[in-house]
């Protein structure tokens, strides 16, 4: 419920934070949080004078249930598309009820953000860069914590090892902000942040 970065706003409940990019007559929603985060990102649009009807696009980092919560709510309530990796699409399918519009591959582009497909955590889990302000959404690739990032608990992901191994392939992405799904933003120090806890990974 605070405005981060330039037109990058956060919406957060509880654990789990969701981004909305607020840009001309493109409102973005990244990633769709809890079964109740759907009413807190309703009043967060109300404060910017805006509603659901305002949303163009939804875009799922993953198919995971903090991730998905809302997305069946926020789309029958605007005419947003829905995008998310090709090998996330059925997974979120099963999960939330929602199809999936944009079937999204590494490297593409869409509404000014990179895909960035990095598999480990989930098949098809992905990172996106917003170029024009050079934050990278992170998913659940790594958590904030103290103003540290760590890997996400091994536990949590199906290949922690191909996890790990996405990780050090953001070493090539060119960020200042990192803007995770589970802790606070690190602006600015993002990149610098992330080459350290390469550093401890063997
Ligand atoms: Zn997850
Ligand atoms: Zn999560």
């Amino acid at each position: 419920m605070v405005h981060v970065y330039e037109d990058i706003h956060l919406v957060k409940d509880s654990y789990v934070n969701v981004y909305l990019i607020v840009r001309g007559a493109d409102v973005v929603l990244i990633d769709a949080g809890l079964e109740s985060t759907w009413s807190l990102i309703k009043d967060y649009l109300n404060t910017l004078g805006l509603t659901f009807k305002d949303l163009t696009a939804v875009v799922i980092t993953h198919h995971h249930r903090d991730h998905v919560g809302s997305l069946k709510y926020v789309v029958q309530n605007s005419n947003a598309v829905v995008a998310a990796h090709v090998d996330e699409i059925e997974l979120i399918k099963s999960r939330s009820g929602v199809n999936v519009n944009v079937a999204l591959r590494d490297g593409d582009m869409f509404k000014g953000l990179k895909v960035v497909h990095t598999p480990g955590h989930t098949p098809g889990h992905i990172c996106l860069l917003d170029l024009k302000t050079k934050s990278l959404f992170v998913g659940d690739l790594v958590v904030e914590e103290n103003g540290e990032l760590n890997e996400i608990p091994h536990h949590y992901s199906i290949d922690p090892m191909k996890n790990r191994e996405a990780i050090k392939k953001l070493r090539y992405v060119d960020f200042n902000n990192l803007m995770p799904s589970h802790g606070e933003p690190l602006l600015h120090v993002g990149k610098e942040k992330l080459e350290e806890l390469i550093t401890k990974l063997v």
